[in-house]
């Protein structure tokens, strides 16, 4: 009895403690999920093809209405998913008949640049985007493992980074830390306003 609930305490208290390095020295990254892939809002799906019909689903003065519509209740104004076409390839989904949406979502991660052992357990706090640095480690809640799961691509301090393998759960427990490894794919933006902007 009263071995278990020391037990149960210490649990707690590990708990507690891998929750609060995520939080307390965590940054935010950004996830680019998969992209959602919906059928066309201006053509005929063709589904023995799986292509686009060539077929507009709207009049010259329909596609006109419902563009504007769609421009006066959205923010992405620029987006274009009405224009009528005679017959053809349809110029919204460029023939393919579905249009693909840009997920993206916000996780705390603790972020080491070059880490350096594969698999180490050091917590070096190395400068956003050093010099030379082209492997990031990602430590965050094993919660977040469909997401790096199905993610693309990452922004990590400003920099875009490819999810190099399916992300790995270290320790067991309270004490699990989901562990990803990624890869910068471009040198660090000089626009730090951008950069600033990203982490509001
Ligand atoms: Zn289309």
């Amino acid at each position: 009895m009263v071995r278990n609930r020391i037990l149960y305490k210490t649990k707690e208290r590990h708990k507690r403690t891998i929750r609060d390095v995520i939080k307390g020295l965590s940054r935010r990254v950004k996830v680019y999920l998969q992209p959602l892939k919906s059928e066309c809002p201006n053509c005929f799906y063709d589904k023995f093809t799986n292509r686009s019909t060539g077929k507009c689903k709207w009049t010259a003065v329909e596609a006109l209405q419902k563009q504007t519509e769609w421009e006066t209740s959205t923010c992405y104004a620029s987006t274009i998913r009405y224009r009528y076409f005679l017959k053809g390839r349809c110029p919204v989904c460029k023939g393919q008949g579905y249009i693909e949406t840009q997920r993206t979502t916000w996780i705390n991660c603790l972020v080491t640049w070059n880490p350096r052992e594969p698999f180490g357990n050091e917590m070096t706090y190395t400068p956003a985007g050093s010099e030379g640095s082209n492997i990031v480690r990602l430590k965050t809640d094993p919660k977040n493992y469909d997401t790096f799961k199905n993610a693309d691509r990452v922004i990590v301090d400003g920099v875009e980074c490819r999810v190099s393998r399916p992300p790995v759960t270290r320790g067991l427990g309270t004490q699990a830390v989901l562990v990803i490894t990624v890869f910068k794919t471009k040198k660090p933006k000089n626009d730090s306003n951008e950069i600033i902007k990203d982490y509001n």
